[in-house]
């Protein structure tokens, strides 16, 4: 009995976009859906209170950080993830590859795992497919991932198709270590960069393995968007439908849009917080920096079709104030509207699915936020 289970409501009759609710050990979510991203235990500056009035569903956080400080041991005394942080409602980890393989020339790739140095403190570290498990299992996360290799892009064919046995070779050895399948689903992760043929192996190699959700990784590595939604494609058609598929560290706005098209149920990302603290925020109408002088005097809200806390109780005024005098208030209010907005786009999402009209919606949502946003970051 796998801990999560996904249950296909409706497939968009214009996209083929599909609207569902995953089962958790913590509650249902509806998907497609948006998860906010708490890298050490904490969505930046937002409260678990203030996740749950803006109708967040699954939090995720980061192995790798939790795993250097405070450390699994410490997390797992203290009852868990959800314990810890105070969250009751359902959690993701990652398997922590992703951020040893962005270190680059200090790590070293063997069969056995990777071998890196801390970042805190230079400590010599080694993360295996068995340990990426172990210190999940201590989290205690109702979702979690294989430990996979995330390949640079581009890189040759001959590179991938190493790397892509290599991670399904992980993917079996993590699935075997996994010690907690009553209350922690374990994904694979569909590897295989922009090769059409390594991700339909990857893909076909990982679902004969059976595991309860799978993730689509190594896309948002400096591809373009067209590259991007290719990769998407060769994955998905691959990979059952009675499977929660999950894009990992994809959260732009019309990523959203068009990986549910092609029908993605999970994404996140941490950009609308890393870009609220800076003062970009998103809106309704495209993309804002509240630092611009137009904003000095306009006692209007931030994005008059949002509903978050920010945008119904101050102006743009205050905002663009508090940013300027750096103060942590500002930074708050900035990551709650971010955070909520994709909250939102995911909901009206999913309610285009349910009426038919993910196509027209897309139309719509490109006419008010710009065209211009498949080439930016956000
Ligand atoms: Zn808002």
């Amino acid at each position: 009995m796998s801990a999560i289970w996904y249950e296909l409501k409706h497939v968009c009759k214009a996209t083929g976009a599909r609207y569902g609710i995953l089962h958790t050990p913590h509650g249902d979510v509806e998907t497609p859906m948006f998860m906010p991203v708490g890298t050490a235990a904490t969505v930046k500056g937002i409260s678990p209170e203030e996740l749950k009035a803006m109708n967040a569903g699954v939090v995720l956080s980061n192995t790798y950080h939790l795993w250097l400080r405070p450390g699994e041991d410490i997390v797992a005394k203290a009852g868990g993830l959800h314990r810890f942080m105070n969250y009751d409602g359902p959690m993701l980890t990652d398997s922590g590859g992703f951020q040893v393989f962005s270190l680059g020339k200090t790590r070293q790739i063997k069969e056995e795992g990777v071998y890196f140095k801390s970042i805190l403190d230079g400590k010599s570290l080694f993360l295996s497919p068995e340990k990426a498990i172990h210190i999940q299992n201590k989290l205690g996360a109702d979702i979690i991932m294989s430990l996979d290799e995330c390949a640079p892009y581009p890189c040759t064919h001959e590179y991938m198709e190493d790397s892509v046995e290599r991670t399904l070779r992980w993917a079996k050895r993590g699935k075997e270590a996994h010690q907690n399948t009553e209350n922690q689903a374990l994904f694979g992760i569909v590897q295989g960069g922009a090769y059409t043929d390594l991700r339909e192996h990857c893909a076909k190699e990982l679902v004969k393995m059976d595991f309860p959700g799978y993730s689509i990784g190594g896309t948002s590595v400096g591809e373009p968007k067209d590259v991007m939604y290719q990769m998407i494609d060769d994955a998905i058609r691959f990979l059952p439908e009675d499977k929660p598929r999950y894009l990992m560290g994809v959260g732009n706005p019309i990523d959203l849009i068009e990986g549910a098209i092609r029908g993605v149920d999970m994404f996140d990302c941490v950009l609308p917080t890393r870009v609220a603290r800076h003062g970009a925020l998103m809106t309704s109408y495209g993309r804002v920096n509240i630092n611009n002088e137009k904003y000095k005097e306009d006692f209007t809200p931030l994005d008059p079709n949002c509903d978050c806390y920010t945008c119904t109780h101050y102006t743009k005024a205050y905002l663009r104030h508090l940013h300027k005098a750096d103060e942590l208030f500002g930074k708050r209010l900035l990551s709650i509207h971010n955070v909520r907005f994709l909250l939102k786009l995911a909901e009206d999402i999913r309610d285009a699915i349910r009426h038919d009209r993910l196509d027209k919606f897309k139309e719509e949502f490109l006419d008010r936020y710009g065209r211009d946003v498949y080439e930016r970051a956000f």
